[in-house]
């Protein structure tokens, strides 16, 4: 069961109008894996993430989740199968407290005693979520909306967990933290493709990884392994 495919992408072509963004992209995520597609600003990551959960529709190529083709599937028919992305910049409610955007990641959920647990236990794993827990979600840092934002989508169940730049605009300190909770989650078996610019420490939490170059997968392989590639040193760990 461990090798159980969840995500299958066939192919990918995604074009903004003339520009292909991204121009024949494939990958695969397995039950429980964390892998991670790292490549320079503007590579196609993000475009590849948004077809996936579908906001954006491919121009070719397949998408298969959970042994399904998410070809006409709507984006919010794709979060009720537990497909739910975490997008760049968060996206959390920020005028509605804490607690009410944990309310919100589980508004698919009819079973109001699962919701009450889950909620504490979104509490036991970010403590500083509890502190604040009637503030506003606008009135906090950066690192503690990106906690937010994880706790929120976890509340889903998400079977499949997109996280589009964890790290963006936090300080060293916040995305050392971001990426502990990432592996703890990981650790949980929560099945996770993430996205990000900082290569070192994605590939360093992460089974395997995906080098995506102007909309093209040009490497792929076990997160290790490529941590100690020279190609990916140079080009993506700032080694000459
Ligand atoms: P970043 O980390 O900067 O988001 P990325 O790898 O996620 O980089 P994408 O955001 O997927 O890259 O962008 C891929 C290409 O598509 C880029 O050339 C970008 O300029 C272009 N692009 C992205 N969004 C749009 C849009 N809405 N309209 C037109 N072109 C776009």
């Amino acid at each position: 069961a461990d090798t159980e495919i969840v995500l299958r992408v066939t192919d990918l072509q995604v074009a903004y109008g003339g520009i292909q963004a991204v121009k024949g992209a494939s990958l695969e995520v397995r039950k429980g894996e964390l892998v991670t597609l790292i490549g320079a600003n503007g590579a196609g990551k993000t475009t590849t993430l948004k077809a996936i959960t579908g906001l954006l529709n491919p121009a070719s190529g397949d998408i298969a989740y959970m042994d399904a083709p998410m070809d006409g599937i709507r984006a919010d028919q794709r979060v009720a199968r537990g497909l739910v992305m975490i997008p760049e910049g968060r996206g959390v409610f920020a005028r509605m407290t804490i607690v009410e955007n944990l309310q919100m990641g589980a508004y698919l959920r009819r079973d109001s005693a699962g919701i009450k647990q889950d909620i504490e236990r979104m509490f036991e794993t970010f403590p500083r979520l509890k502190e604040r827990a009637d503030q506003l979600a606008g009135t906090m840092s950066g690192g503690e909306q990106q906690m937010l934002a994880m706790a929120r989508a976890l509340m889903a169940q998400p079977k499949l967990l997109l996280l589009d730049e964890p790290s963006m605009g936090l300080s060293p300190i916040m995305v050392d933290k971001i990426f502990e909770v990432i592996r703890a989650v990981s650790a949980q078996g929560v099945t996770m493709l993430l996205v990000e610019q900082n290569a070192n420490l994605a590939l360093q939490a992460a089974h395997r990884g995906y080098v995506m170059e102007s909309g093209v997968i040009t490497m792929a392989g076990d997160a290790q392994a490529m941590l100690v590639d020279p190609r990916v040193r140079e080009a993506y760990l700032g080694e000459e």
